[in-house]
C-alpha cells in the first residue's frame, strides 16, 4: 500500500492492485461526498468572434477541487462519474448552475451564449428534453442562449434514437455542438442528418496548424464543409497568435482557447464584459 496523503489524524491510501483501494474507487466515492456537499464548481471559457474578437458565448466546464489530493481534472473523473452513473447528477446540476449564470448576464443586458458538455448517459435518459425544458423554465433562461455539446461518439451510439432526441431537443429552441469533432468516427451521413449547428474543431488540429500545410489545408476543408452544411464551427484549443491568425484567413468563424482567456470563474467573465467595477 502507498500511503497518498495523511489528513488530521488519517490516512487515505490507495493500491492499484486491490480494487477496493485503487484511485478510481476513491475519487468515487469522493466524489459522491463532493456532489452531496455542493463542493464542485463551474468555471467558463471564452468563445470569441474570429473577425471582432467579441465575446460571443462561454464554455461552462466542471471544476473538482479535492480536499487532500488538490485540483482533479474532468478528464479523469467525468469518465468515473460516467461509469458509476454520477454523471447524471453532475450533468443535471452543471445544466442548472449554467444556465441560472447565462440568464444573469442575459439580465445584465448582454447576449452571452453559454456551452454546456453533455455526456452520452445523459442525453440517453429517457427524460433529457422534460429535464431540460425544465431548467430552462425554472432559470428563464432564453433557449438559444443555451447550446448543448455532444460528441461524435454519443451521437453515433444509437442514432436513430439520438437523431430523434436531438430533433425534440431543438424544438425548445436551444443550438447543438459537435465537440472535438475530428477526433470520433464521423459519418458524413450523420452530420448532413443530425440536426447540428456548430462544428467545435478540436484542439488536436488547431495545435498542428503551424506545423505543416495539411494540417492547414485538413482544417480548412472542416470549415468549408460546416459552410457547405449551414453550421458554424468554431476551433478549440487556440494557443498563439500565429494559429489565430491562420484560423481568421480561412474563415473559421469562432476560437476559443487559452489564448482568448482558460476558464475561470463566473465573476472574471463579469468583468470582461464590464459587469462589475474591475478594482
Ligand atoms: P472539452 O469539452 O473538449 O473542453 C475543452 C477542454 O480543453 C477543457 O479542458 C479546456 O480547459 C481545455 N482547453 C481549452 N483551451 C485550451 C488551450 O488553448 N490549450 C489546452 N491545452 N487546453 C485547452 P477541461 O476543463 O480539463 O475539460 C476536459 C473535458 O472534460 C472536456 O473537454 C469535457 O469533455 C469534459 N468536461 C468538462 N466539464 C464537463 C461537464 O460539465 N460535463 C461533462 N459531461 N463533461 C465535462
Ligand atoms: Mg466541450
Ligand atoms: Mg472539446
Ligand atoms: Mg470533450
Amino acid at each position: 500500500y502507498q500511503v497518498k496523503y495523511g489528513g488530521k489524524g488519517h490516512h487515505r491510501m490507495y493500491c492499484e492492485t486491490d480494487p477496493a483501494f485503487s484511485r478510481k474507487f476513491i475519487l468515487e466515492q469522493d466524489l459522491g461526498q463532493a456532489i452531496e456537499e455542493n463542493r464542485l464548481l463551474l468555471h467558463y471559457q471564452p468563445q470569441i468572434d474570429s473577425a471582432s474578437g467579441q465575446l460571443k458565448g462561454v464554455e461552462a466546464l466542471i471544476r473538482w477541487n479535492h480536499p487532500t489530493f488538490g485540483p482533479i481534472s474532468p478528464v479523469e473523473f467525468i469518465p468515473i462519474a460516467e461509469e458509476s452513473g454520477q454523471i447524471l447528477t453532475i450533468g443535471a446540476w452543471v445544466l442548472k448552475q449554467a444556465c441560472r449564470q447565462a440568464k444573469q448576464w442575459s439580465d445584465a443586458g448582454t447576449s452571452i451564449k453559454v456551452g454546456v458538455n453533455l455526456s452520452p448517459r445523459q442525453l440517453h435518459q429517457p427524460d433529457i428534453v422534460g429535464q431540460i425544458a425544465g431548467v430552462l423554465r425554472e432559470t428563464g433562461l432564453a433557449p438559444e442562449l443555451l447550446d448543448l455539446e455532444i460528441t461524435e461518439s454519443a451521437a453515433l451510439e444509437q442514432p436513430e434514437l439520438v437523431l430523434s432526441r436531438l430533433s425534440e431537443l431543438k424544438q425548445l429552441g436551444l443550438t447543438i455542438s459537435i465537440d472535438d469533432f475530428g477526433t470520433g468516427y464521423s459519418s458524413l451521413s450523420y452530420l448532413e442528418s443530425f440536426p447540428i449547428d456548430k462544428l467545435k474543431i478540436a484542439r488536436q488540429f488547431t495545435s498542428k496548424l503551424e506545423n505543416r500545410q495539411v494540417n492547414r489545408k485538413i482544417v480548412s476543408h472542416i470549415i468549408d464543409l460546416a459552410r457547405t452544411l449551414e453550421m458554424s464551427v468554431i476551433a478549440e484549443g487556440v494557443e498563439s497568435e500565429n494559429q489565430a491568425e491562420i484560423l481568421r484567413s480561412i474563415e473559421c468563424v469562432e476560437m476559443q482557447g487559452f489564448l482568448f482567456g482558460r476558464p475561470v470563474p463566473a465573476s472574471d467573465i463579469d468583468r470582461l464584459l464590464s459587469l462589475t467595477p474591475s478594482e
